[in-house]
């Protein structure tokens, strides 16, 4: 594989485009790759008001799986699951992308239960779904201590062996140079501040570096985009926390799969370079600071260590955290809002780098169709009036 010198330009906006995205993290640049390849709409800005990816896309531990319980979920996701698995070729970019398997650890007779449904709604849907017992537990991952004298024994997991874990900057950037070949402005320090509005439509951004008219706007900002929304005169039904995660020293290869547990609260997976990269719940208040509190990372830990007693002496390399956009089924929203041309994605919350392929080829679709993709349809905004909820709490529960 060849790269030019830069990845992509730094174009200066240009006064109008036909489309215009605001956020250039993975779901932003996904939907801008995908309206050029599906859709061939090509005279589109995304718009970043920080750096490419130094968002969520680049904060996030990158765990890929597809195993949600509802057939709404588990669709757009498996959608998106059997995108990465081609995504690497198409992009001519390794995206390191591994699928390991992901385990979600049952503790108790409740996530057996659990665990066991999803499985079987999982194989009803296609998507592959296995049950291990506490000893297969162990066989697959030698290392989790599956003592029953642990404060939460371990049960029984749930296992997807198509999920994984794949290189989050890569990705980005991968997006960031196909998206760019096409013609695609990435327009990086350039904020939005504000749109204008006219009678029903929206017909411009308003931002840092000047007014940008727009035949459409998109939204991709995950934890701002209730701000963003609000200056649209909508208000959306999103919480943002700051989710923190952390990464230890390199080690050598002792971990190749995913673990997630709920009732003990972490996931944990060991990167291609080495180091264990390790998650846990959100902090519980709202915040824009991309940091969190300590006492999470220890609880975070406290658990780590009860799963794997052999980590006890492995040293924390580094602290972060990015702003998640929650919804109160965990479900994300997608699709038309009441302003005519304005168009939202958001309420991924702490789970949607799995879907940013998938995510952006709905999201494409519904922007250059002007109606949501059939896959996207059941994530309209309007199911928060309608009560028809898609409650993923379970599948979501610990993050990811
Ligand atoms: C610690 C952590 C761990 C996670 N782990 C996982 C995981 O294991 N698996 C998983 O599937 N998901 C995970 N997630 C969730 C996942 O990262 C997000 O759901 C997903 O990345 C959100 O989409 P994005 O990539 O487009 O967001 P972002 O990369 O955050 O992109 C949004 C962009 O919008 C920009 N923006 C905001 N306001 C403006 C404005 N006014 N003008 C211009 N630009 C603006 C931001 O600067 C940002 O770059 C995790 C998240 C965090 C924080």
């Amino acid at each position: 594989m060849t790269h030019p010198e830069f990845l992509w330009r730094n174009p200066d906006p240009k006064p109008a485009y036909d489309v215009v995205i605001v956020g250039g993290g993975g779901h932003g640049l996904a939907t801008a790759y995908y309206l050029a390849r599906n859709h061939g709409i090509t005279n589109v800005a995304v718009l970043e008001k920080g750096w490419l990816a130094g968002g969520n896309v680049a904060r996030n531990t990158t765990i890929i799986r597809s195993n949600y319980l509802w057939d709404e979920s588990a669709a757009i996701y498996e959608h998106s699951l059997k995108l990465w698995e081609g995504l690497s070729a198409e992009l001519d970019y390794d995206l390191q992308f591994s699928q390991r398997g992901v385990l979600n650890l049952a503790h108790n007779l409740g996530d057996v239960r659990e665990g066991r449904r999803r499985v079987n709604a999982n194989r009803l849907n296609g998507v592959d779904a296995e049950w291990l017992d506490a000893d297969e537990v162990k066989k697959f991952c030698p290392i989790i201590n599956v003592s029953g004298r642990a404060r939460y024994p371990v049960m029984g997991a749930t296992l997807q062996r198509r999920g994984g874990i794949a290189k989050h900057d890569h990705v980005a950037w991968a997006l960031a140079r196909k998206a760019d070949a096409y013609g695609i402005d990435l327009i990086q320090g350039c904020e939005v501040t504000g749109f204008e509005i006219t009678g029903s439509r929206v017909t411009a951004v308003e931002t840092s570096r000047g007014r940008i008219a727009a035949g459409k706007v998109a939204l991709a900002s995950a934890g701002h985009t209730s701000v963003l929304a609000e200056r649209a005169g909508i208000r959306l039904p999103l919480q943002s926390h700051p989710l923190q995660a952390l990464v230890s020293e390199l080690l050598e290869p002792l971990l190749d799969c995913v673990v997630m547990s709920n009732a003990v609260h972490v996931y944990v997976s060991q990167a291609h370079k080495g180091e264990l990269v390790m998650g846990a719940g959100i902090d519980a208040y709202n915040s824009y600071g991309q940091r969190g509190g300590i006492h999470v990372i220890e609880a975070q830990m406290a658990a780590a260590l009860e799963l794997f007693p052999i980590f006890s002496r492995v040293r924390v390399l580094r602290t972060w955290a990015g702003i998640v956009d929650v919804s109160p089924d965990a479900s994300p929203i997608i699709g038309r809002t009441p302003v005519d041309g304005f168009y939202i994605n958001a309420g991924w919350g702490t789970g949607g780098f799995k879907a940013t392929p998938g995510s952006g080829w709905v999201y494409a679709h519904t922007i250059a169709e002007g109606t949501p993709h059939p896959l996207a349809e059941p994530f309209a905004l309007d199911r928060f009036t309608t009560g028809a909820l898609i409650d993923e709490h379970g599948a979501a529960a610990v993050a990811h």
